[in-house]
């Protein structure tokens, strides 16, 4: 049986970081890295930005080998001994750890249907089946206009493949952006080439002479040679409920990504941790966190006493558009925009209670930090106070 002093279950960005700060924080610990995709650690972003635009595959990989842990590749984790320090896989080999790293992010919700003309796109396979079909005049459609949805409708537009794209809200990106950038949106994505159905939910899935079939909320059809699903990601954490560590839209840690078990620790998309400067607990899916919180649980697990205090900030590209976020972005927020031109470029406050929760940088770069001392800020703000606030 394989036994090292820290074992991670999970290969994605947030297992990386955290045998990189395991290694930083411990030189001699033996690492054992339990992965179920078949490749090392990868950055996931460029898989629906930077690689549609020419950037090579080879610039996504981690240097996690470089930490010395052992990677064991396309082995799923299946059950955890927490008593006996216990972790087995899907071939039966067992590993024994001292400290645990839960880094199991999300799985993509599924449509009720099972064809192989559906990608939920998460993976470098994903990505890799994609990219072939595009290279082919099949007809795609897109289902959802959340980040993924979004992002890779526009990849596909970029290879000059016909889009549609089926949005259940009036707008995209409609439960973080306010309405009327929202609605923007949608304008100009026709003005891309992507074909908008908005208002428009998946009522039921069907196949159809080789192609899917989609029946909409209003009545309509939409067939498309392939679907691409962005219906978010629900956490993994099957393993910790069967292991009897606490779960609560995630595994819920303490300040210092630890579980309710002592030796267990959590991190990234699958964790749920409180966050002072919000009063609030999250769950956060996306890159900042998974890098800096996997970088603090394992300077934890190493001994460290590191607490997760970080607000994180998250980033898209949408064409031409490109934005970076902190906080808390709901649109059911009141907001206050400070555009120094309208929905090109310029910041959106999301205050509640006179407080801001959130600050939305529209095409406006090198701004993240001051945006997280405003939202520590008590306030309370007026709308006046708040433009100009941030310089665009
Ligand atoms: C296409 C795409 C684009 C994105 N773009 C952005 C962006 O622009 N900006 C941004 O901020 N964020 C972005 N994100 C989100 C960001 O990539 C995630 O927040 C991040 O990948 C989370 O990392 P993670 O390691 O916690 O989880 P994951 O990336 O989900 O990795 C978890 C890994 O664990 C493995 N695993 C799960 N269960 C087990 C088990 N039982 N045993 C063994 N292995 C297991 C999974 O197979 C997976 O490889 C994007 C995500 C995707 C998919």
């Amino acid at each position: 049986m394989p036994a090292y002093t820290y074992v991670i279950v999970g290969g994605g960005m947030t297992a990386d970081a955290a045998a990189q700060a395991i290694r930083e924080a411990d030189p001699a610990g033996s690492i054992g890295v339990i992965a179920a995709e078949p490749h090392p650690p990868y950055d996931r972003p460029p898989l629906s930005k930077a690689l549609w635009k020419g950037e090579p595959e080879e610039k996504i990989w981690r240097k996690t080998a470089a930490t010395g842990a052992e990677l064991h590749l396309g082995r799923r984790i299946g059950g955890l001994d927490l008593a006996a320090h216990q972790a087995t896989d899907d071939q039966g080999t067992k590993y024994g750890f001292r400290k645990l790293l839960l880094a199991t992010g999300g799985a993509p919700r599924r449509l009720p249907l099972e064809t192989d003309q559906i990608i939920y796109f998460r993976t470098l396979e994903d990505y890799r089946r994609l990219r072939a079909l595009a290279g082919t005049s099949v007809r795609f459609g897109v289902i959802g206009g959340g980040f993924i949805g979004s992002e890779v409708a526009a990849a596909l537009r970029l290879q000059g493949r016909d889009v549609t794209m089926l949005v259940p809200e009036a707008g995209l990106g409609a439960r973080v952006f306010p309405a009327d950038l929202s609605r923007f949106l949608v304008d100009y994505y026709r003005q891309k080439g992507v074909t908008m159905r908005t208002g428009e939910g998946m009522a039921g899935l069907d196949r159809r002479a080789g192609s899917a079939l989609v029946r909409t909320t209003t009545g309509g059809e939409l067939v498309a040679d392939v679907l691409v699903a962005g219906l978010g990601i629900v956490p993994a954490v099957e393993l910790a409920e069967q292991a009897g560590v606490g779960v609560d839209n995630g595994v819920v840690v303490d300040r210092f990504c630890r579980t309710s078990h002592p030796d267990v620790y959590a991190a990234g998309d699958v964790a749920n941790f409180a966050n002072p400067a919000l009063g609030t607990r999250l769950r956060v899916e996306h890159e900042d966190n998974a890098n800096t919180m996997g970088r603090t649980a394992g300077l934890n697990m190493a001994g460290r006493a590191t607490a997760y205090d970080h607000l994180p900030f998250f980033y898209s590209d949408l064409f031409e558009l490109g934005y970076e976020a902190v906080g808390d972005l709901d649109s059911r927020l009141e907001t206050v925009a400070d555009w120094k031109e309208p929905f090109r470029e310029g910041v959106v406050y999301y205050l509640k209670a006179g407080r801001v929760r959130g600050v939305l940088l529209w095409n406006t770069w090198g701004q993240v930090e001051h945006a997280r001392a405003l939202i520590a800020e008590p306030g309370p703000f007026t709308p006046q106070a708040l433009k100009g606030r941030l310089p665009a």
